[in-house]
């Protein structure tokens, strides 16, 4: 997993295995599977809780990487909800949103994938996955 800084372009979606984990499926991690749509190989990422990914604030603040329609536009978040604003203007869930870069292990095309993690209500804990894109980086 690595940060994004430059402006991209989203592509395709990715074929997801699972996209929601709960409780026991999110510790320690989340094993998230999903197809490479260039050349079909299967990549696993590893998401940890509290420790992966990057705010998805750091994205949209200034469009630096993706300005907030695009985000809105090809599904990677939706408008939070009024009165769950304190996690951001756009989320996944209502819950705190985070992303990450990844590239394909076998042919290098990059990916983005968008989660959010958090208590959805007492005794239940939320990893929902919106997708994993493929992007170019834009000249
Ligand atoms: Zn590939």
């Amino acid at each position: 997993m690595y940060p994004i800084s430059k402006k991209i372009s989203i592509g395709k979606k990715a074929l997801l295995e699972k996209d929601i984990f709960t409780n026991d499926e999110i510790s320690p991690s989340a094993i998230v599977n999903f197809i490479c749509g260039d050349c079909n190989h299967q990549n696993t990422v590893e998401i940890i809780p509290y420790q992966s990914g990057y705010p998805i604030i750091q994205m949209y603040h200034n469009d630096q990487v993706l300005s907030k329609n695009e985000l809105l536009k090809n599904g990677l978040a939706t408008e939070t909800s009024t009165g769950m604003q304190h996690f951001g203007e756009i989320t996944v869930n209502n819950l705190p949103t985070l992303y990450f870069g990844t590239a394909c292990s076998t042919c290098h095309s990059k990916y983005i994938g968008v989660f959010s993690y958090g208590e959805k209500q007492p005794g239940l804990t939320i990893l929902n996955i919106s997708g994993i894109w493929k992007y170019q980086e834009l000249k």
